[in-house]
């Protein structure tokens, strides 16, 4: 279930495990589904108060990745061992940042990348690698975008600063954030190589990135700490750790599961106020909030057997590319023009032409998505929570 959404049973562990295993993956299936289409129904209230048709639009679309006929779950999908295993995913994918199946899709994404990362560069002498925390003051009144970008501003800043780049070589970046009383506790973690970082001097170092970031908001903050500084944390990474020593060090899974968990969980959707879901939904480019950086070899795209289980459907897809995708047919030919993206038609349709298009397109998705899935899988058997059951060429 940590795995984003993809429950791995191996082939070798017994049918009673088999058969938790593929509880596990239905319930997860059922429980994403569920969630997509309470928090698109939290929107589409929102928006119709708000007035907002883009969100509007963008509730629509989580709604349809959240549709029975969408979400699948497949037995026996096969990895480049020949290990089989169950997986839980969606044929055609809205990736709008609010929708559990896509954000899990992005986590699982950014890992696979992190780990590519990670495994590009090798320590040097006198280097560790090391679990950096950034955070910054909460800010009562600000909406969650707006802690977004004050807290990438300030990181812009600090990654050019002398301090930085004279220490940290390389590393992989996420943003995330929590709801607190006082507001959002946005904050940054890094896992990165570096020499020995001096607590004292990033401390400083980042205070003055945000101080600045915060003039270029047209706020002007104060720390309301001890030391009159941000808070910020340095620990050493280390593969396996003893329960003992996690003060100050932290396990490379650990630091993984951190950086690579896109921004936040589902859960947190339900803290957050109906008029800043709304902000979120209508943000069409977002600041960078997962990256690899500095000397570290960065894969945006898996081969297809492996990127299939993102649920993705643009291999593309970025932190400013959502809903950029067009849905086009599995009948369509390269060189045929692309239809416009459906971001773009629900600006210009009236609701009721949208909601048939949108339907359409996703059912054409579908049918294409779930002929691939069946081609790349050749002995898995796909059913979606409809009950339709697609079989891979050697089982039907
Ligand atoms: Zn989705």
């Amino acid at each position: 279930m940590r795995d984003g959404g993809l429950l791995i049973s191996s082939s070798s562990t017994s049918s009673k495990l088999r058969s938790a295993a593929s509880r596990g993956v239905d319930s997860i299936a059922s429980y994403r589904a569920r969630r997509g289409v309470e928090i698109a129904g939290r929107l589409t209230s929102a928006a119709v108060a708000c007035g907002s048709s883009v969100a509007l639009g963008i509730s629509d679309l989580m709604r349809e990745c959240a549709s029975p006929a969408n979400v699948w779950t497949a037995r026996d999908l096969h990895n480049a061992d020949g290990e089989l295993f169950d997986g839980v995913g969606t044929f055609a994918s809205c990736g709008v940042r609010l929708c559990p199946s896509c954000s899990a899709s992005l986590r699982r994404r950014a890992r696979r990348r992190a780990r590519v990362a990670l495994a590009s560069c090798a320590l040097r002498s006198g280097e560790h690698a090391r679990f950096i925390t950034l955070t910054m003051p909460t800010i009562a009144e600000a909406s969650l975008l707006e802690t977004i970008q004050i807290v990438h501003r300030a990181w812009s800043l600090m990654r050019k600063r002398k301090f930085w780049k004279a220490n940290v070589r390389a590393g992989i970046k996420g943003v995330e954030f929590t709801v607190t009383p006082n507001g959002y506790h946005t904050h940054i973690h890094i896992l990165c190589i570096s020499k020995w970082i001096e607590y004292a001097g990033l401390r400083s170092e980042w205070s003055h990135c945000l101080r600045s970031a915060w003039r270029a908001s047209g706020r002007e903050i104060a720390f309301n700490t001890s030391h009159g500084e941000a808070i910020v944390d340095v620990r050493l990474v280390k593969a396996k750790t003893r329960a003992s020593s996690t003060r100050v060090i932290v396990s490379l899974e650990s630091a993984l599961q951190e950086v690579c968990k896109y921004v936040t969980k589902s859960e947190s959707w339900d803290a957050v106020p109906d008029a800043h879901l709304v902000e979120i939904a209508e943000v069409e480019r977002w600041p960078r909030l997962f990256e690899v950086f500095g000397e570290m070899r960065d894969r945006h795209d898996a081969p297809e057997t492996d990127r299939v289980f993102t649920s993705l459907d643009t291999p593309n897809l970025s932190d400013g590319a959502q809903l950029q995708f067009s849905f086009e047919s599995s009948l369509a030919m390269p060189s045929r023009a692309r239809p416009p993206t459906l971001r773009g038609l629900m600006h210009t349709l009236d609701r009721r032409t949208w909601l048939i298009i949108l339907s359409l397109r996703f059912t054409d998705r579908r049918a294409y998505r779930r002929s691939v899935l069946c081609g790349l899988y050749p002995y898995a058997v796909f059913m979606s929570l409809d009950g339709v059951k697609s079989f891979g060429a050697m089982v039907g």
